[in-house]
């Protein structure tokens, strides 16, 4: 890929990311409930041991269920959804959104998630050229996508992908892949966790209850590694005002989820994607700090 053809360059790299954004509506649909069969498996192991003494082996009968198998089924008619049928927005267009055997709506989170990728990608392209930046700000974006929806859908952030976006973030700054030197990428690591533990802490003990979960302060740890500690406050007022007006907004529409609870973690994703988009100065220069 030569640097002379931005266009095209882009182009091709947002083709990536509509096929990385098929494979995150696998991981958003798949992963919450990979560990929530995890966490029973667990469970029923621990009751066998209790029951029987250590030796029990633990009764796991269940067929596979991971990111690769079994394959995509309509969760109506359980038709089985052939290649053809998987192509990025294609598919989805060439279906008029809905299942070729039993005519239910597709939901056009599908298309969304495919069609966001693809404008995040070819954005890391446009604005770093082939570089490994590109790569890296890539991963970045289809991680954060992913933890934002999966949020949304069930109030967990996954370990498996908060920790390593974290670990990414450190990487990426000792590479000089991001803005930020090592130092800044560290403390804001340090200071994202630290900070919304803090707030979950004086929350708790105030009001007894809990705002927040761990997964939060674990992608919070992430936004700073990749940003740098300057970002922080500036990222997580955006959040919390953009949160507070939605949260406020969906109480008078279409009323709160049980619990009247309203996720952080995507508009913690929302401010990461903001940082981005802006770049972290501008961010800043536009909430005055
Ligand atoms: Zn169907």
């Amino acid at each position: 890929m030569g640097a002379a053809l931005p266009w095209l360059d882009a182009s091709l790299w947002a083709c990536v990311g509509l096929l990385i954004g098929s494979f995150l509506n696998v991981v958003i649909h798949r992963l919450p409930r990979m560990m929530e069969r995890e966490w029973a498996a667990e469970c029923a192991e621990l009751q066998i041991n209790e029951a029987q003494g250590k030796d029990a082996s633990p009764l796991d009968e269940s067929p596979p269920f991971n990111l690769l198998v079994p394959r995509s089924r309509c969760p109506d008619c359980g038709h089985l959804i052939a290649w053809y049928e998987n192509i990025p927005l294609l598919s989805y267009a060439f279906l008029r959104g809905r299942c070729s055997e039993c005519g239910k709506r597709i939901s056009w989170r599908y298309p969304a998630v495919e069609l966001a990728t693809g404008a995040l990608f070819f954005f890391c392209a446009w604005t770093f050229g082939p570089t490994p930046e590109a790569l890296a700000w890539s991963v970045f974006s289809a991680a954060l996508l992913a933890l934002a929806c999966i949020d949304w859908d069930t109030t967990l952030l996954p370990d498996n992908i908060t920790q390593p976006l974290l670990w990414l973030g450190l990487i990426a700054a000792a590479l000089q892949w991001t803005p930020v030197t090592l130092p800044t990428a560290l403390w804001g690591a340090v200071g994202g966790y630290l900070s919304l533990w803090s707030v979950y802490w004086l929350f708790k003990l105030v009001t007894g209850k809990e705002g927040m979960g761990f997964g939060d302060f674990k992608l919070f740890a992430a936004l700073g590694a990749w940003f740098g500690w300057p970002v922080l406050i500036p990222m997580v007022l955006m959040a919390s005002v953009i949160g507070a007006i939605l949260g406020i907004a969906m109480k008078f529409t279409t009323g709160l989820r049980e619990g009247g609870y309203v996720p952080f973690g995507p508009f913690l994703a929302g401010a990461g994607f903001a940082a981005l988009l802006l770049g972290p100065e501008d961010l800043r220069r536009l909430l005055s700090f």
